[in-house]
């Protein structure tokens, strides 16, 4: 079996990490701004992360196989192995789908 998958930029730094309020992606603050989220393509810039991630967040996992259960909740994403939060504060999905 061949992974294809690229895998999601891990955490460089255990303080001010961020999640990403649509895919729970965990990332530094920096590693947001200058990357944005690897799953969403946003939060490159500074007013993007800002809204688009929080500080908020608890519990985390490691998602290195795709197809586990946790990423299936989200498959309407096609989630990279990365760290995920597992609760995500202030999370609103509907607006943030909004276009
Ligand atoms: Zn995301």
């Amino acid at each position: 079996m061949e992974i294809s998958q690229e895998s999601a930029t891990l955490p460089d730094s255990v303080k001010k990490l961020r999640a990403c309020k649509i895919c729970r992606l965990v990332k530094s603050a920096s590693q947001f701004q200058g990357q944005g989220c690897d799953n969403c393509k946003i939060g490159k810039q500074t007013f993007e992360f800002k809204k688009f991630t929080t500080p908020k967040f608890s519990g985390m996992i490691s998602l290195m196989d795709p197809t586990f259960s946790f990423a299936a909740r989200y498959n309407k994403l096609n989630l990279i192995p990365g760290v995920y939060a597992i609760e995500v504060e202030g999370v609103q999905e509907e607006e943030i789908y909004q276009e």
